[in-house]
């Protein structure tokens, strides 16, 4: 399963074989950085360098060895992953208990034993008190690396008994080039700017035929504007569309409205390939109704990791986008007050 590390995880790898050389491994690591940069990929490198019997000069396992072929098989017993059941649910305390049962139990090999607990925040309430057991009494040879892009939403009582790296994000070179490597050719500064410089989430735009949907999904949002479709017609047929950054690409148009009110040029935006379509809606548009838009969009993206309901959640968000044309205005108010654009991702 020998998989080459990624270039923009270099720095990183850097680091963790610093732990190896100068054995002082943490007890518990945090890893973060965003979505699409692959940490879980080199969460896996450094477990599979702990578990090898004789890894690369690089540090990196050696992909052959009977340690390299158990974890290839999904079969090692001293590496342990624990994540929710299903995607986008919580990490229980019954995981979380059977994990302290199983490290009470001494590593079954001579090497490490690596728990990689992903994503991290999904524990629960009880799940996380009940992991700080695991934090406050060390076992031995076991390294628990914890894998998140959304560090603040951990107890700051696990964070501080963690030893934390991050990963950095590319340059837009540095990820073109890599994305030319996995055959990606065409949209790379889009694609930079649509990933926020998050190669692998970049790569499954370009694959999964997300750059499609996502002018499907624009140009119905130009339709509500327009008051040609109802708003509450395509909340239902978003809400259908649960792999789908919608929020994400309502809060970078209405951001880039908001810029094409101030005369930005097509580069400077999030969506450059928008930019005729954003610029002609932006002088039918109310600046101060647009940032109380880019309020509520906020605000969503803070409720949607809750059990909120996401179909109503939608219809709030394009009921508001639909009556921000109500009374069009031509020209805006000069007196608007400019407010800088925290930025976002
Ligand atoms: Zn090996």
């Amino acid at each position: 399963m020998q998989k080459e590390l990624l270039p923009w995880h270099y720095q990183a790898w850097a680091h963790l074989c610093q732990f190896i050389t100068q054995n002082r491994l943490p007890q518990a690591l945090l890893i973060s950085g965003s979505r699409g940069l692959g940490n879980h990929q080199l969460a896996e490198h450094f477990a599979s360098s702990l578990l090898c019997d004789s890894p690369q000069s690089s540090h990196l396992s050696c992909g052959h060895c009977s340690s390299c072929l158990l974890l290839a098989a999904e079969t090692h017993p001293d590496y342990l992953i624990v994540k929710p059941e299903e995607p986008g649910k919580t990490i229980t305390i019954g995981q979380i208990r059977s994990l302290i049962t199983r490290l009470t139990l001494k590593p079954q090999f001579e090497h490490y034993r690596v728990v990689i607990i992903n994503p991290a925040e999904q524990m629960n309430n009880a799940a996380a008190n009940a992991f700080l057991k695991c934090l406050e009494e060390p076992t031995e040879r076991t390294l628990i690396v914890l894998i998140t892009d959304k560090p603040a939403q951990l107890p700051a009582t696990i964070r501080s008994r963690c030893q934390k790296l991050v990963v950095e994000r590319p340059n837009q070179e540095l990820q073109g080039k890599w994305l030319r490597q996995q055959n990606v050719d065409d949209n790379l500064e889009l694609l930079y700017n649509l990933s926020q410089g998050s190669p692998l989430l970049a790569q499954s735009y370009a694959n999964d035929k997300l750059l499609m949907l996502r002018k499907q999904c624009f140009t119905a949002w130009l339709s509500v504007a327009k008051k040609q479709i109802h708003p509450v017609m395509v909340a239902e047929d978003w809400h259908k569309l649960t792999e789908v950054p919608l929020l994400f690409w309502m809060t970078s148009w209405v951001i880039d409205l908001i810029k094409c009110c101030y005369q930005t040029q097509a580069l400077n935006l999030f969506n450059p390939d928008l930019y005729e379509d954003l610029k002609e809606l932006s002088q039918q548009l109310e600046l101060t109704r647009l940032y109380m838009l880019y309020d509520l969009l906020l605000l969503s993206r803070q409720r949607w990791e809750t059990q909120v309901n996401k179909q109503s959640m939608y219809e709030e968000i394009l009921i508001q986008w639909f009556e921000i044309t109500r009374d069009t205005r031509h020209g805006r108010p000069d007196n608007t007050p400019t407010r800088h654009i925290v930025a976002f991702n």
